[in-house]
């Protein structure tokens, strides 16, 4: 016995001097922390702090809706491979789940809205125990995660705390620019017409940052299906208060919205798609709407052109 053990030593040993004897979850100082992130949004955060001190993959792309995504066979060697993942959290990744704790017992995993006080969460009536995942619309809680991305890449590469700790500073002050612009342009918004209409319930945290009433067709998951009386009711809605626009979402499939502006038209209402949001993904990248700060000024200038349409 005592020779086998010798000779499992001697090999790892030898091993070791070849390539890392170790499992994946040892951080090699010699090379970048590898990191992976699941939605856009959570990528482009981690980025603006660890910038080219890391190695950063993300798993959804443009267009990518995250309440439906799976983890494909490329994805999981990935996950598998990395040092570090974070993602949303609060259910976003609903598919995703089982392969977070099974990989939470042997790696860091962090889900960044862990840290958010929760009562600034908000409530989804029908499901007590499940916040709205759609943090980064409200631009000053999304900035309340980026403390807890910091704290985790200073604890896996300390020689770099400094440098983190600046971009971290720095990405606050971006974001808190961020905050003013937007709350400055939904101010320019006449009161009666600031009522936001889109595909699924994405905006809550938006509407309630910078003061807008919002309905969604769909509830805060696109998985859940709606009915034909939430379709009558919105329409009916839309009927009442004269809402001009509505909004169609670039990871949301448009057929849904395309039925209210359907029973509206039956109603003798004009209601029209004021544009594109990105809700759930960001735009292509390298595109203007492919950062974080992008998305929502693109999202923030047709909300104000759509509602500002009216009759
Ligand atoms: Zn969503």
């Amino acid at each position: 016995m005592g020779k086998i053990i010798k000779h499992i030593g001697l090999i790892c040993f030898l091993s070791a001097l070849l390539q890392s004897c170790s499992s994946s979850d040892t951080f090699d100082e010699s090379r970048p922390l590898q990191v992976v992130a699941t939605t856009s949004m959570v990528a482009d955060l981690v980025k603006n702090i660890g910038k080219d001190s890391i190695q950063l993959t993300s798993l959804m792309g443009p267009g990518v809706d995250p309440h439906l995504y799976k983890a494909t066979q490329g994805d999981l060697k990935q996950l598998r491979a990395a040092d570090i993942i974070f993602y949303n959290g609060l259910h976003l990744e609903g598919k995703m789940g089982e392969v977070f704790e099974k990989l939470e017992r042997i790696k860091t995993v962090v889900p960044i809205a862990r840290g958010i006080a929760k009562d600034r969460l908000i409530k989804d009536p029908e499901y007590e125990d499940a916040p709205d995942p759609h943090i980064w619309f409200d631009i000053e809680l999304w900035s309340g995660t980026i403390d807890n991305i910091l704290g985790t890449l200073v604890e896996m590469d300390p020689d770099n705390e400094l440098y983190y700790t600046k971009n971290a500073q720095d990405y606050k002050s971006q974001l808190s620019e961020l905050d003013i612009w937007v709350k400055q342009q939904i101010q320019s918004i006449p009161v009666d017409q600031r009522i936001l209409i889109t595909a699924h319930d994405a905006f809550s945290y938006f509407g309630r940052a910078y003061g807008l009433e919002v309905k969604g067709l769909q509830g805060i998951s696109t998985l859940s299906e709606f009915g034909l009386r939430d379709r009558v009711d919105l329409v009916n809605f839309i009927v009442e208060r004269g809402i001009a626009a509505v909004f169609v979402e670039t990871s949301v499939s448009e057929k849904n919205i395309n039925s209210i502006v359907e029973g509206c038209r039956q109603k003798g209402h004009r209601v029209y798609i004021g544009g594109n949001l990105y809700s759930d993904a960001m735009g292509a990248e390298g595109s203007f709407q492919g950062t974080y700060v992008g998305m929502v000024r693109a999202n923030v200038n047709t909300i104000v052109r759509g509602l500002m349409l009216i009759q």
